[in-house]
């Protein structure tokens, strides 16, 4: 097998992952394409940071992708390539920008993130170390990644919108770590029958292992790796102490939540419900309620004026509200193209008034979300800035557990929360959505409607629509089974 950088890089966080992509490549849960596509464009937008440049077209055959970069190294004293490849004893790696003033070279890797992490540096040494061993002058490396404070105004600014260090020093430290990491990898590749290794942090930093399911196929179920929200770090303390099961983790110095999800899953417990509590909270409703959901996405190449990279921009809200004892609804989604929040803002202040309580669930998201779309539009501030002073949590009763049952499983999130609630009811079950089904999916829906041809967009709107207002929906059923207890 011959490495390549992702492969090297994996090699460092567990070999296995290596192994098993020789020889149990079935077995990978693959990544979600749209961390894929991010980086993609990202890399694509970077490519322009230097002006014009050669692009090395990405061919099967890596040798026609080596011999056209050593063309245009051989052409060109002064050059800019862009995915320039080359092989050293097995060792593949094309690099992202490739700078050459006469003999010298300066080496670019782009990274979609907003910092640098640690795995990028290695993943840079490894792109050092062939092209040096091939007798190229590196006078330098940088890591180019996105300026999270960047904010658009006017036409894309690259030397802003991209941040470069310069990392040099680093990566000839790094040297000798290389070629020690490549022999060792050769060499454990070598076995045939599976090598044993310890789960550990390095299952899920720098990245969650595809493999993750597999390495832990046989271990009894539930486990330490079903507490909800407890620390990976005490999971993996736990399992390798050999206390993963549940009836050995109530023995176990650990949170009470985590004990008490525990106990109703084990023992099969009946709910618990805190009527005073659940009292007190909805004494603090005041009548007309309202209830509002919003679903945002992000762009890592901001698209619109008053956009930084990943920033949350709010694309479409539900809004449920009861009136004259009768429940009505209004909604907004933007049209895939432009940017949607001026009109988003407008709508919403129209269709909530400034004195009603405003009920969200996990409401710091859709309060951050208000309290943007007031510092952007100064005009619509006042009014924007009532709701976010209105709202209120309907997660609270959940989030304290004052209403807990086993099948939560240690989580208040609505998506567990409302077929715990209602598990007989088709019409506030999320599987029985078309298209869309939770919010990244209604993220990916919204950034691809641009591509769409209008019936199948008409179609993906009908049921990007349909997802949100169930948000909603799912909350005034959460709050009337409140009101009945
Ligand atoms: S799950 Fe852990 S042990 Fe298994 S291959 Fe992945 S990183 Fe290695």
């Amino acid at each position: 097998m011959s490495l390549s950088k992702s492969k090297y890089c994996s090699g460092i966080q567990c070999m296995k992952i290596l192994w098993l992509d020789k020889n149990k490549i079935e077995e990978r849960k693959e990544l979600n394409e749209s961390v894929l596509s991010t980086g993609n464009l990202v890399h694509e937008v970077a490519k322009y940071l230097f002006g014009n440049h050669v692009n090395i077209e990405f061919n099967e055959n890596l040798n026609e992708m080596i011999s056209n970069t050593y063309w245009a190294l051989d052409s060109y004293k002064n050059i800019v390539i862009t995915e320039a490849s080359f092989n050293f004893n097995n060792n593949f790696c094309s690099v992202d920008i490739l700078k050459k003033e006469n003999n010298t070279y300066e080496l670019y890797e782009v990274k979609s993130s907003t910092e640098t992490k640690d795995i990028y540096l290695k993943d840079i040494s490894y792109q050092y170390y062939v092209l040096t061993n091939l007798g190229l002058n590196v006078s330098k490396c940088y890591l180019i990644h996105l300026n999270r404070n960047y904010e658009r105004i006017g036409l894309l600014e690259l030397d802003k919108l991209f941040k470069l260090n310069d990392i040099t020093d680093i990566i000839k430290d790094l040297q000798n770590e290389v070629k020690n990491n490549i022999d060792n990898i050769n060499e454990y590749l070598k076995q045939e029958n599976e090598p044993i290794s310890d789960i550990n942090m390095h299952c899920i930093s720098p990245y969650d292992c595809p493999y993750f399911e597999y390495c832990t196929k046989n271990i009894e179920k539930p486990n330490v790796f079903n507490i909800r929200d407890m620390h990976a770090n005490k999971k993996f303390k736990l399992f390798n102490e050999n206390k993963y099961k549940y009836e050995d983790l109530l023995k176990e110095d650990i949170d009470n939540k985590y004990k008490q999800q525990i106990e109703f899953e084990l023992y099969n417990k009946e709910p618990y419900i805190n009527k005073e509590k659940i009292d007190e909270f909805l004494n603090t409703l005041k009548e007309p309620l309202y209830f509002l959901d919003f679903e945002t996405y992000q762009q890592p190449i901001p698209l619109f004026d008053h956009v930084k990279p990943y920033m949350q921009i709010p694309f479409q809200y539900s809004l449920h509200y009861i009136e004259n004892n009768e429940l009505k609804h209004k909604e907004f989604l933007g049209d895939g193209i432009n940017d949607p929040r001026r009109e988003l803002a407008l709508r919403l202040v129209s269709d909530i008034p400034d004195n009603v309580t405003v009920l969200a669930y996990n409401m710091m998201f859709e309060k951050m979300v208000i309290k943007s779309l007031s510092e952007l539009f100064s005009d619509l501030s006042e009014h924007l800035m009532k709701i976010y002073d209105n709202m209120r949590d309907l997660m609270i009763p959940f989030k304290n557990r004052d209403y807990y049952c086993k099948e939560m499983k240690g989580s208040y999130s609505i998506k567990y929360v409302l077929p715990a609630l209602f598990s007989d009811d088709p019409s506030l079950d999320y599987h029985n959505l078309d298209m869309v089904h939770n919010g990244s999916e209604a993220m990916n829906s919204y950034s691809n409607l641009k591509n769409l041809e209008e019936e199948e967009r008409n179609k993906l709107r009908y049921n990007m629509l349909k997802y949100c207002e169930l948000d909603t929906y799912a909350m005034v059923k959460i709050y009337e089974k409140l009101k009945e207890l």
